[in-house]
């Protein structure tokens, strides 16, 4: 039995073999946030371009305030002022000084920078109770980045630092690849929307939403659809609708290990494409993998579809441990698996042999909580855990005390 079981790198690893980054396009910085650069961002100018001042003060030559103190003040005589964005010349003549605000250019001639504290705010003159180094309060020119440095490479989310970097390399548009856009389908005859009555043997389905959201989260364009029933000639149809508008397809249920209600994997496995198998994980053992649409009409490549197993918990772990990275793959990066931290557990906990556990928890600073309900049903649980604790394959069972290895959910 466990010799049928693909390991979760194993399977990752087929999944990201399989996908190809989507087509790269021109975006506005504006349009930009969360697509990752197809393109390295050089700076178009040195940064910071011209010499300024970092503080408001007066520029000065170092010299002329040497050996200035409370006791004994340099006193000059002020012949300007420069104020941030002023692009005049100005040259600053010995034994003066010119008034200077945050980020103005420095004028010819000045070294130094001494900041309006240390001073006595004089407006015709000023007397200086501080000595300035050269270069004090003073940003180069380059001091930041060199012309045709290059600030970003491809690969790279742009994130909001990543956004400021680029306007400030002068980039009105960047070459991304997009945020995909990811169909979210639940299936099940007995799946009804929450807001309508219950009737015994029906549930609401909470898996399109909880995935869709947390496509959304994955920096990802989610497009949740309604209940498809478990209707075995209209489930492929119903999935090959969805391929026009879809980089990335999500199915939940019908992929248990064998019943004959499976329609999603009766339906898919007929195509070819799509492998299901049982990997070596709890929750979340049976995984379905594939793309479909391929060689159609559309001349797409075809579209990588997921199909989830519904318990809400075991569809919920494998969107986190599977489909992330499979977000991150189309857009060409890999910054999307959980971070992982150490921590040492404050209650026992069990794992079946030979696969590997995410365990529900609750993280606080360097202990980790097991939650007492970890069925792979068991919604309300899933909404106590903010971490998944990792029993590895080959333990069956961690003590209180032992430290185990947590993914931090976003
Ligand atoms: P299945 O994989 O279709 O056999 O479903 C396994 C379990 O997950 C069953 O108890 C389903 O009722 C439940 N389930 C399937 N889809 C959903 C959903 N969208 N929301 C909540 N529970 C679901
Ligand atoms: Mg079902």
């Amino acid at each position: 039995m466990p010799g049928e079981l693909s390991s979760v790198e194993a399977y990752q690893a087929a999944i990201l073999s399989a996908i190809t980054p989507l087509a790269s396009t021109s975006l506005e910085l504006s349009a930009a946030e969360g697509c990752v650069l197809a393109e390295d961002v050089t700076a178009a100018v040195a940064l910071p371009s011209f010499d300024n001042s970092s503080m408001d003060g007066y520029a000065v030559h170092a010299a002329d305030v040497a050996g200035a103190s409370q006791e004994s003040p340099a006193t000059l005589q002020v012949t300007g002022e420069i104020a941030a964005g002023d692009i005049g010349a100005y040259r600053l003549a010995p034994g003066t000084a010119i008034r200077i605000m945050t980020g103005a250019q420095l004028p010819a001639g000045a070294d130094a920078v001494v900041p309006v504290e240390w001073t006595d705010g004089g407006i015709a003159q000023v007397a200086i109770h501080h000595s300035a180094e050269e270069g004090n309060a003073v940003r180069y020119a380059g001091g930041d980045a060199a012309e045709g440095e290059t600030l970003l490479t491809a690969g790279t989310r742009m994130r909001p630092m990543q956004i400021a970097v680029a306007a400030s390399a002068g980039r009105k548009a960047v070459t991304v690849r997009p945020r995909p856009r990811v169909v979210v389908l639940s299936t099940g005859d007995e799946l009804i929307e929450p807001g309508t009555p219950l009737v015994p043997g029906q549930i609401w389905d909470s898996n399109s939403y909880m995935i869709a959201a947390a496509v959304r989260e994955a920096g990802a364009v989610a497009d949740r659809r309604s209940v498809v029933p478990d209707d075995p000639k209209g489930m492929l149809p119903a999935l090959e609708d969805q391929l026009a508008h879809a980089d990335l397809l999500i199915t939940t249920g019908g992929v248990s290990m064998g019943g004959e209600h499976d329609v999603v994997k009766a339906a898919l496995r007929e195509l070819g494409t799509v492998t299901f198998r049982k990997v070596a994980m709890q929750p979340g053992m049976p995984q379905g993998f594939g793309v479909i649409g391929q060689g159609g009409v559309g001349a797409k490549s075809g579209v990588p579809i997921f199909t989830l197993p519904g318990n809400p918990v075991s569809a919920y772990v494998s969107f986190q441990m599977f489909v992330r990275p499979a977000i991150a793959a189309l857009q060409g990066a890999d910054d999307l698996s959980l971070p992982s931290v150490r921590a040492a557990l404050t209650g026992p906990v069990r794992s079946p042999s030979g696969r590997r556990s995410y365990l529900r928890g609750v993280l606080d600073g360097s202990k980790v909580t097991p939650l007492s309900g970890q069925g792979s049903h068991q919604i309300a649980y899933l909404g106590r855990a903010n971490a998944l604790i990792i029993v590895p394959e080959w333990e069956t069972r961690r003590s209180a005390g032992d430290e185990v290895d947590v993914l931090l959910l976003p």
